[in-house]
């Protein structure tokens, strides 16, 4: 399960709005193994803009500097999200081809231009996946504010 703020939602969203045509992408930290809770999306930019719009590699720069940031902390990089700018928001085969790190969570973001040409975003779905396998795994999403909500009224 991946717990995402709304407010985190939302930021990954509008990049992915903001980067179409384009494919967005980001990198997600966090912390958890069966449940993980992001505590902080970082934007980065998408190196494979210029070459088309089925693909990104997230900017090297800022995978080291997230990893500096959590070095030493229970933090840890525990995904990342990129944009299907033809609304998808399953794994393309480019991307099975690229996962490289199993443990990594890829939140896809499909977005899709509106009547009036505007980029919505349409879908978000989390996949884990197996390179090896040629295998997805889905992921559940939960708002952590409905999480919360839920736990104070069923209490354990
Ligand atoms: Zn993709």
């Amino acid at each position: 399960m991946l717990v995402l703020l709304a407010e985190q939602m939302a930021s990954i969203a509008s990049a992915a709005e903001a980067a179409w045509p384009s494919e967005g992408c980001g990198l997600l930290i966090g912390t958890g193994r069966r449940i993980v809770t992001v505590t902080r999306v970082m934007p980065a930019c998408n190196l494979l803009e210029a070459e088309g719009n089925d693909r990104f590699e997230l900017d090297p720069a800022v995978r080291f500097a997230a990893e500096r940031a959590v070095r030493g902390t229970e933090l840890r990089v525990v995904g990342h999200w990129h944009s299907h700018p033809d609304g998808s928001a399953s794994p393309s085969a480019t991307d099975l081809a690229q996962a490289w790190e199993p443990e990594l969570i890829w939140l896809i973001v499909g977005t899709a231009a509106d009547g009036a040409g505007r980029p919505q975003t349409v879908q978000m779905r989390a996949h884990r996946l197996d390179r090896d396998a040629g295998r997805v795994f889905a992921v559940r999403i939960e708002v952590a504010e409905k999480r919360a909500c839920h736990a104070a009224r069923f209490p354990t």
